[in-house]
């Protein structure tokens, strides 16, 4: 399973809607400083609900809608919600169909060959709102995390790798080291079950 693409829309600095397509294997973002390649990082961490734990560069939510302030422009009339779209290609079957059925708690999702999580973020005038969506249907971030798990795909993971991750793990107890590969390799979850059954 891969990213196939991300559709952004007034999401920080993307004031208008923007698909960004990936490779299968490998793709590069370059571009000039503060031009928005971080950016794209946040938004997939945004979209799959993996930023509890990593950072995702905004004090708040509502930081995250695009703000033509930003830029010097005018702050009262920007957009007040951000989307973000992730496309990925289930075509290898990483996913079964009942799995994702489950999470969507609905039959009608189309094809799985692409699973669509999308997130939007809305602003009112005294609160703010975030939604989640699997294949269209509206979900909870509970049943996001749920399905990207059996995938292997979780906020502890380091299925992204953020800047300074890597320094930070050369820089490790041995120990501290091991309990990261424990947590790659699945190990990690069956330790803590042990732990509770002995506690029992
Ligand atoms: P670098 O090469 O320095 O790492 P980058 O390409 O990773 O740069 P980002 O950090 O992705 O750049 O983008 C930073 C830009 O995003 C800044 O110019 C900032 O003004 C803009 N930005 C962040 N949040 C918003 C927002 N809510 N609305 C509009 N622009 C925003
Ligand atoms: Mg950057």
């Amino acid at each position: 399973m891969y990213i196939k693409s991300i559709v952004l829309d007034d999401f920080k600095s993307f004031g208008r809607k923007t698909k960004i397509p990936f490779y299968e294997d490998f793709t590069v973002v370059t571009g000039p400083n503060g031009s928005g390649k971080s950016n794209i990082i946040d938004a997939v961490l945004f979209a799959l609900g993996l930023a509890r734990t990593r950072g995702i560069r905004a004090e708040k939510l509502t930081d995250l809608i695009y703000n033509p302030g930003h830029e010097g422009g005018d702050t009262s009339s920007g957009p007040r919600e951000a989307t973000v779209e992730v496309i990925l290609d289930n075509s290898g079957g990483t996913l079964e169909r009942s799995q994702v059925v489950n999470a969507a708690g609905s039959e009608d999702i189309g094809d799985v060959d692409e699973i669509r999580i999308r997130r939007r973020v809305k602003e009112t005038e005294d609160n703010y709102y975030s939604y989640y969506y699997l294949n269209d249907r509206s979900v909870n971030l509970s049943d996001i995390q749920d399905l990207l798990a059996q995938a292997g795909i979780t906020p502890e993971g380091y299925n992204v790798v953020m800047q300074g991750d890597v320094t930070e793990i050369i820089n490790m107890t041995p120990g501290s080291r091991r309990e990261i590969i424990d947590e790659i390799a699945g190990v990690a979850e069956f330790d803590a079950k042990k732990e509770d059954a002995f506690e029992e």
